[in-house]
This record gives structure tokens, C-alpha cells and sequence, in this order.
């Protein structure tokens, strides 16, 4: 299938000069994002995944059923103030100013092979923050997996000695 197809691009959103992926008119028509989860599955299945994490929101909507149809459990990374037990948290660049990212501490089990799966990988630092914070916990990182890569941006040369998986190259 041609996923490319499904995804809509909106220009100058959220701002001007920016070229926006909308990935809800593939979460939106069943057997492509049915197929796009199942073809994600097929490039990280030969991993050994005990976890799949996900920053929120969109990280969710391609994690949680990678998760499901890999058989392991998903661990939700959130912005701080919105998980209820203690976590631990690391602190992320934004164009302006800063913000962190928050995971349950007992989220991961020293030596714990977890993929991360998010929508899209741009700068790279919504992931290396999630990185950081499974590597906080002495998890392993064993992949980072996303329906779109905008590979000019050059996000994975901030993932080292994490192998980056892909459905669409933006
Ligand atoms: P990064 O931290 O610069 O790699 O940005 C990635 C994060 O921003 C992801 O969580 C995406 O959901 C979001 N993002 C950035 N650009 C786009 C886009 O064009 N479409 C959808 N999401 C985007």
C-alpha cells in the first residue's frame, strides 16, 4: 500500500513555512491504519520488544496497537502533572523555552527491551527525551518506530545507537 496517499498535508500549520502531516486521515479509514500498524509490526517483529512506549498524544495512536498485535505491553509517556503515581522526568528544547516529559518509575524493569513508537520523527526530540528517560530506568532501547520520517530534519542522528524504523519518508 501506498501510505503516503493517506496522509493529508496542510500548509503554513501550525505556523507559516511549515509543511504539516496529518496523519488522522490514516487513523481514519480502518484498513490502511490496520494495514500501516501491521506493516510497522512486520519491520520490529525480529526485536526482542518486552515494551512499547509512547509520548502522548500521537505516539498513543501507533504504539498502543503495535503493542497489541506484538503481544506486550505499552507504557504511556506523558507531559508532566497527568501520570498519578511517582515518575521520573527529563527536560526537552522547544523553539521557545522548555517542557518535560514524565514516565511512572516502575515503568520499566532494569534490562528491558523497549521499542518507542510515535507518529513522526522530525527534530528528534520528543524521542531522545523518551530515550533518555526508558534509559533513566535502565531500560534498553532496542528501536524507534514511526508511521513518518522527515528525514531533511535529520531527528535520528540525535537517537544514537538506535535503529529507526519508518512506513513513509517525508
Ligand atoms: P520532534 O520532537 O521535532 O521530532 O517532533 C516530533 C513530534 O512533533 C511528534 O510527536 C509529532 O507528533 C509532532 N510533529 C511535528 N511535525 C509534525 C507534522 O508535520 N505532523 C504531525 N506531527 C508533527
Amino acid at each position: 500500500m501506498d501510505f503516503n496517499q493517506h496522509i493529508r498535508v496542510i500548509p503554513d500549520f501550525p505556523k507559516p513555512g511549515i509543511s504539516f502531516k496529518d496523519i488522522t486521515t490514516l487513523l481514519g479509514n480502518g484498513p490502511a491504519y490496520r494495514e500501516a500498524i501491521d506493516a510497522l509490526k512486520k519491520q520490529v517483529e525480529h526485536l526482542k520488544i518486552d515494551l512499547i512506549a509512547g509520548p502522548e498524544a500521537r505516539g498513543f495512536v501507533v504504539g498502543a496497537p503495535l503493542a497489541y498485535a506484538l503481544g506486550v505491553g505499552f507504557i504511556p509517556i506523558r507531559k508532566t502533572g497527568k501520570l498519578p503515581y511517582k515518575t521520573i522526568e527529563v527536560e526537552y528544547e522547544l523553539e521557545y523555552g522548555t517542557d518535560k516529559l514524565a514516565m511512572h518509575i516502575d515503568a520499566v524493569k532494569e534490562g528491558q527491551n523497549v521499542l518507542i513508537a510515535d507518529d513522526l520523527l522530525a527534530t528528534g526530540g520528543t524521542i531522545a527525551t523518551s530515550v533518555e528517560l526508558v534509559r533513566q530506568l535502565g531500560g534498553n532501547v532496542v528501536g524507534a518506530a514511526f508511521l513518518i520520517e522527515l528525514e531533511e530534519l535529520n531527528g535520528r542522528s540525535r537517537l544514537d545507537n538506535v535503529e529507526v524504523f519508518n512506513l513513509i519518508k517525508g
